[in-house]
């Protein structure tokens, strides 16, 4: 069996669902599981309704009410003569929502923000199925909750392999005399006690890479609205050149440092069972895409990645001992307590510098902690550029005037981090 996935951008728009459905009918022989993000930047949207909840704002319903007429009117255009199921399905995931936001008990907002950003995909799914099943493409509908089981850490769901595996295998099956499909949302999970769960934005990538893993699928593809993975973002590199083939190694290590066209955590499920992962596009669905595989392929072409929203954080002891391994613990304790994602460190006799990914709310309280024991400098909004087999022309060219505020460089590697151009 094969898995394939599609993002947001694939179903954006009515043209775009019909166009999902035109790349199913090629495979029409295969047995598949397919995942589904919410539609074009619903996630966004559902976010914006889960803040104007917590904070009682009093723009939730209004929100909400946008986002029911923007899915409605799609549903309009895949559907001229309507469609009574369908619509009845709608309207209790948006009563749901309306119930939600209405709720005047608030509970921790990770917890709140799952229960209301998970219902993106839940819509798009139950919308592509209708016009799969009015195409004659038949699936499965199947509510990842049940069969993805994470922990209870909401917004960043932690798999848990062995029921994960288990639930999958069992409600997932496959027999050779007809193709077989199922249809699911990426980017959720659930957890034992039936609360929903998210595995961090973007997530539908890993989605498709966990039920590929538990199944032995044949391969996974990520059908995307560029060619594949490039070697650069071609929304600032217009001129980036397509990476035919990738391994698993170099994949990572892209998305790693902020390549968005794959989740970083998708890359590590298929490695283990040597399952390919093809990045391909919606719009030419006939074109080879990149290929990522256990191949030693040696990536010679400059890539280069900007990461931007990191926090550059440099601590020194107000004691004056040296940053030494007890420090050490201490901080990435307490990094991995606040939810900082370290990208980039280094350390000198009397100071420890982190670039690192951390969400605002989470960052006031990181500093105040630090201040205990650290003399703490910090700087915002700050932008972290790899270049892999840099030059040192290219390395001048993108970084141009900008001051320099950490460098790391290693034979194929350079890293900077440096003030993003506001
Ligand atoms: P999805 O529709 O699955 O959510 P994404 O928007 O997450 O797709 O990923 C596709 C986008 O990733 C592209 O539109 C592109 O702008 C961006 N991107 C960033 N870096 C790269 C890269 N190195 N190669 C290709 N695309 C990239
Ligand atoms: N819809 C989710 C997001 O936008 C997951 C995904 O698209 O991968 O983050
Ligand atoms: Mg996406």
């Amino acid at each position: 069996m094969r898995v394939f996935k599609f993002g947001g951008a694939s179903v954006k728009d009515a043209a775009g669902v019909r166009n999902v459905a035109e790349i199913i009918r090629r495979f029409e022989s295969e047995q598949l599981c397919i995942v589904v993000s919410a539609m074009g930047k619903t996630t966004n949207a559902l976010e914006a309704i889960c803040n104007a909840y917590f904070h009682q704002t009093g723009q939730a319903a209004t929100l909400l009410e946008e986002l029911k007429e923007k899915h409605l009117q799609l549903v309009g255009e895949l559907f001229p003569n309507s469609h009574p199921s369908l619509m009845d399905e709608l309207e209790d995931i948006f009563a749901e929502l309306y119930w939600a936001i209405e709720e005047t008990q608030i509970k921790a907002y990770d917890y709140e923000y799952d229960q209301i950003v998970s219902q993106g995909e839940f819509i798009s799914t139950r919308i592509v199925a209708a016009y799969l099943n009015d195409q004659g493409i038949t699936t499965h509908w199947l509510d990842a909750r049940d069969i993805i089981r994470t922990d209870n850490t909401y917004r960043e769901g932690g798999v848990q392999w062995e029921y994960t595996q288990n639930a999958i295998q069992e409600k997932l099956k496959f027999n050779s005399s007809q193709p077989v499909r199922y249809l699911t949302q990426g980017f959720i999970g659930g957890t034992s006690e039936n609360f929903t769960t998210t595995l961090g934005r973007e997530g539908s990538d890993y989605s498709a890479s966990i039920i590929a893993y538990c199944l032995n699928a044949k391969d996974v593809s990520i059908w995307k609205d560029v060619p594949g993975v490039l070697n650069a973002d071609p929304r600032e590199f217009p001129q980036a050149q397509l990476l035919p083939a990738l391994s698993y190694y170099d994949a990572i290590e892209l998305a790693y440092y902020g390549a968005t066209v794959i989740h970083p955590k998708t890359i590590k499920p298929l490695q283990n069972k040597n399952i390919p992962l093809y990045v391909k596009s919606f719009l030419q669905p006939e074109a080879p895409g990149t290929r990522i595989s256990e191949d030693e392929l040696k990536q010679e072409v400059p890539t280069y990645i900007f990461k931007k929203g990191q926090v550059l954080i440099s601590v020194s002891p107000r004691d004056f001992s040296f940053i030494l391994e007890e420090n050490l613990r201490d901080l990435f304790e307490l990094f991995s307590q606040y939810r900082a994602h370290v990208n980039l460190m280094q350390n000198s006799a009397l100071s420890f510098s982190v670039c690192v990914t951390i969400e605002n709310v989470r960052l006031e309280g990181l500093l105040k902690e630090l201040d205990r024991k650290y003399k703490v400098k910090y700087n915002h909004h700050c932008e972290l550029i790899t270049i892999r087999n840099y030059t040192d022309a290219l390395a001048s060219s993108l970084i141009g005037q900008r001051p320099v505020l950490l460098e790391q460089r290693s034979r194929h590697t350079l890293q900077v981090v440096l003030k993003e151009i506001q």
